[in-house]
């Protein structure tokens, strides 16, 4: 008797073998994938595009025995499976943003840099001159300069037919895009602040868009420049996911922008005792479509009900005995629906994109 299953047995235990663990990114899966990873209050964020792309936005502080230059390896290897970066960019000269670009150069391959141009000095670094000098090597001085209305050259998916993901810098230098679009109706909400001579009002700003879908980063944007972007019109429409400005700090977070773009979720990459700011969180929860706050820390300075709810929060210990947990956000092919997930945690977060 010909023992017809055993073919197909064969046929299943090649595709447990084969197909049983993650689907990394760089088999093309069509998903926009975002981890937002814990750097203690500053930023790191790690872009997968659906085209297979690697992306990473600030590279958290320097030192602390490279602890965040080894959360970041950490997460482009074991989460993503890649040994390489195929763009580094720079919001700003902050530590908490170049920290690491230098120390991973060291160990992982970085095809390209970007920043919004290198300035002389910088007022508020004394050692700003040798720091650049690391990041100047690692980049053999080839980075490039981002400036407001420039897309980034990203990689398409085969499928012509598929919606593209697209990335355009909306503020660098403290220049932004042209004010056109729709009147926003919350600018006359604006009350200037003293003007903000540091590096954050200069940060480059990133607007993702994936069909219905669109993500925004401002780096440590500051209020005033925040209105010159978005008064007395809102050229960017709404946002679906916004990542809290300046680690949600309330010198950021004006909200003729955050009440603008209308977010429906909102990821706080603060620290336990750095942003995460009482009035920021005011800000987002007036947000007409607010559907979740994700902070990636507990934030110590506040009462448990001020803040996100606990299924929320990736990390609630100390900077001592922090975990380092990261938040990842799924985009599904087409951008019509997404997920958010807390590292260790089996518990999805699914939201469908408003049309
Ligand atoms: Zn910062």
């Amino acid at each position: 008797m010909v023992e017809w299953w055993k073919p197909a047995l064969v046929g299943v235990m090649f595709l447990l073998v084969f197909h049983g663990g993650p689907l990394f990114a760089d088999e093309k899966d069509g998903r926009l994938d975002i981890y937002f990873i814990d750097v203690e209050g500053g930023a790191a964020t790690l872009l997968i595009t659906p085209a297979g792309e690697s992306l990473l936005i600030d590279s958290g502080y320097p030192d602390n025995n490279f602890r965040d230059r080894d959360r970041i390896i950490k997460v482009l290897r074991e989460e993503t499976g890649r040994k390489q970066l195929d763009h580094a960019f720079v919001t700003h000269w902050h530590l908490d943003h170049y920290g690491n670009h230098a120390a991973l150069a060291s160990q992982i391959k970085i095809h390209n840099f970007w920043d919004r141009g290198i300035p002389e000095t910088l007022a508020e670094d004394a050692k700003f001159g040798e720091r650049i000098a690391h990041y100047r090597a690692a980049s053999q001085g080839k980075s490039k300069k981002l400036s407001p209305g420039d897309t980034l050259p990203l990689k398409t998916t085969e499928k012509a037919t598929d919606p593209q993901l697209t990335a355009r810098i909306i503020t660098a230098s403290g220049e932004v895009i042209p004010n056109v679009g729709e009147p926003n109706l919350f600018a006359s909400e604006f009350k200037p602040q003293a003007d903000d001579p540091s590096d954050n009002a200069q940060s480059v700003s990133f607007l993702f868009k994936l069909g219905p879908f669109s993500f925004l980063d401002c780096g440590d944007l500051t209020w005033n420049t925040e209105a010159k972007l978005m008064t007395p019109n809102n050229p960017i429409g709404k946002v679906e996911v916004f990542m809290a400005t300046h680690h949600g700090l309330n010198v950021s977070n004006n909200p003729v922008l955050v009440l603008a773009i209308d977010p429906r979720v909102v990821v706080f990459c603060n620290g336990p005792e750095k942003g995460g700011d009482l009035e920021t969180l005011k800000t987002v929860r007036r947000g007409k479509s607010l559907q979740a706050i994700f902070q990636l820390h507990r934030n110590t300075r506040l009462k448990p009900e001020e803040q996100t709810g606990a299924e929320f929060i990736a990390n609630t210990e100390t900077t001592v005995d922090c975990k380092g947990r990261h938040i990842k956000l799924s985009v599904a092919p087409g951008g019509k629906e997404y997920t958010l997930q807390i590292a260790g945690q089996e518990k999805l977060h699914t939201f469908k994109t408003r049309e």
